[in-house]
């Protein structure tokens, strides 16, 4: 391949130009209308097409055999001067990089004074990174904006217009502004096959979606990659010559990684930081590279399609999505935020992305937090994991006696935190068995008075309450075994003996102020959880 792809199949007519379709009409009505202004801003991010849609009105304005739709033919002595960039009198490009001072915009401004070589013809002025220009050039210029010869247009190019209204505002008011959008990756990826085709050459799909992506909305730089990938291998080009030839991590090193952290596999994130780091990739990238898929993660998680991925990514998408809480994922967002500057700084970035990996592999997790709430797992003791099995199965048919009490009933450590923290639960499971059963519990204050014994306690007004409690009491003591996961012995008492009603009512706890002190305790247990919570306005619900 001698000739680069890029300047090859750049685009001969206006029709061509991809995704800036509503640049191409307007430029192609002026052209077909003789109504083609003198000074045009062409603003836009790098490769999506400003330059080559500045030559493309130059041999617009020039070709012999124009359609009358205003397109070029392309193929004439004229258009084919433009298109390849060769010595012509009527059409200049200037790269204002190298060309910024009033000495060279005087220059500029003697040239366009002279009229065009041939009758007819236009001279044109393409004036690339238009934004170097300094102030007095600019000067320079807006005077021949104000009373321009005939036949001569002004194509400025520029990735950052602002620059230009700072420096050159009364220039601005004089050019017509076409804004050019960034090409989505599904249209790079289309123009990358037909490219190949003509080329007589494949690719995967997922080896042009990787390109595509990588190119990051320029279509110039998405075909030079594309050249640089096949000049680095023969036959079909796959997705992992690709990553190879960009230096990108392959989505089997991110899939181990986040199946470590989704396992809560600390150790196993060394592993995978010494492949990556092996392989000399860039870490700040492959941080930046592991936002985009939790971004994905966290899309698929609530039911959206996250577009332009490669179909190895998205197989690992939906291996990973289930086994992290969506919560989890935003907070792992977060802390890749917060990480972020520190990784591309750092003298040491790998020291400073694997804390970030070993944070999020130790994250606490919102499944347990859930658990927790739920009175599954003991506060005192809420292991790292979440462990369902744990939950309490409804008592269906309560047992008439008080089972033995198993050794590890003893060994419980059963708490009135504990008890405080299951009690809404406790009362959840007790009204799905009996409405009635349910308001007992609820009027109730349980207390913990012995090891493994828990005394129900019923102010005076709630004697009807006490007495059915009373006679359920095997009932609550199983429903309390399976909350606490150890047996209980409950004692119903209060009515008479019971202190006044007024101070027994601030004692007890209704099951909204248990819920929020519980959620209070967890919070201060944990600050990471409540600055997750204050973060990210969480709203940490009970499941019942
Ligand atoms: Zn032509």
């Amino acid at each position: 391949m001698t000739i680069a792809l890029a300047r090859r199949y750049r685009p001969r007519r206006f029709a061509d130009l991809v995704t800036q379709d509503h640049v191409a009409a307007a430029l192609r009505g002026a052209v077909a209308k003789g109504r083609v202004g003198h000074g045009y801003l062409l603003a836009g991010p790098r490769g999506v097409g400003k330059t080559t849609a500045a030559r493309i009105l130059a041999m617009a304005l020039n070709c012999e055999n124009r359609a009358a739709d205003g397109e070029p033919c392309g193929e004439c002595s004229s258009c084919l001067k433009v298109w390849n960039g060769s010595a012509d009198l009527d059409v200049v490009e200037i790269d204002a990089a190298s060309n910024r001072g009033v000495d060279d915009a005087r220059d500029l401004r003697e040239r366009a004074m002279y009229a065009a070589s041939q009758a007819g013809h236009h001279k044109v002025y393409i004036v690339d990174e238009a934004h170097m220009l300094t102030r007095e050039a600019w000067n320079v210029l807006l005077k021949i904006l104000e009373e321009p010869p005939p036949g001569v247009v002004f194509v400025f190019a520029t990735t950052e217009p602002q620059k230009i209204a700072n420096t050159a505002a009364p220039v601005m008011s004089r050019l017509q502004r076409f804004d050019f959008r960034r090409i989505g990756p599904a249209a790079i990826q289309q123009r990358l096959r037909e490219v190949l085709k003509a080329e007589k050459l494949d690719a995967e799909d997922d080896a042009l979606l990787v390109i595509a992506r990588h190119a990051d909305g320029g279509m110039r730089d998405a075909l030079s990659v594309l050249d640089q990938c096949l000049s680095f291998g023969e036959g079909i080009l796959t997705a992992a010559r690709v990553r190879q030839a960009l230096g990108l991590i392959d989505d089997e090193a991110y899939g181990e990684l986040l199946s470590a952290v989704a396992d809560r596999q600390p150790g196993a994130v060394f592993a995978v930081m010494t492949t990556v780091s092996d392989s000399g990739a860039d870490l700040a990238e492959f941080a930046g590279g592991l936002a985009e898929l939790l971004r994905a993660i966290v899309m698929s998680q609530y039911g959206a399609e996250p577009e332009g991925l490669p179909e190895s990514t998205r197989r690992l998408i939906a291996g990973i999505a289930p086994r992290l809480a969506a919560e989890d994922a935003v907070r792992m967002l977060k802390l890749l935020g917060e990480s972020e500057q520190g990784i591309r700084r750092s003298a040491n970035p790998r020291i400073a992305l694997e804390t970030l990996l070993l944070r999020w592999a130790m994250l606490d997790r919102a499944v347990d937090l859930r658990a927790v709430l739920a009175g599954g797992v003991p506060l005192a003791a809420a292991p790292a994991r979440p462990i369902p099995e744990q939950r309490a199965p409804a008592a269906q048919s309560p047992s008439p006696k008080p089972q033995t009490p198993s050794p590890k009933a003893k060994a419980g450590g059963l708490s009135d935190e504990t008890l405080a923290s299951v009690w809404p639960d406790i009362i959840a499971t007790a009204t799905r068995q009996s409405p009635m059963l349910g308001q007992a519990l609820g009027q109730a204050t349980a207390t913990l008075v012995g090891p493994g014994t828990v005394a129900l306690e019923f102010g005076p007004e709630s004697a009807l309450f006490q007495d059915g409690a009373s006679r359920q009491q095997a009932a609550i003591e199983t429903i309390l075994g399976a909350a606490l996961g150890s047996n209980v012995k409950v004692r119903v008492g209060g009515g008479s003996a019971a202190p006044s009603a007024p101070e027994r009512k601030s004692k007890r706890l209704s099951a909204e102020e248990i819920r929020s002190e519980r959620l209070d305790q967890l919070r201060t247990k944990d600050p990471a959880l409540d600055a997750a919570v204050n973060a990210l306005d969480l709203e940490l619900v009970d499941d019942d």
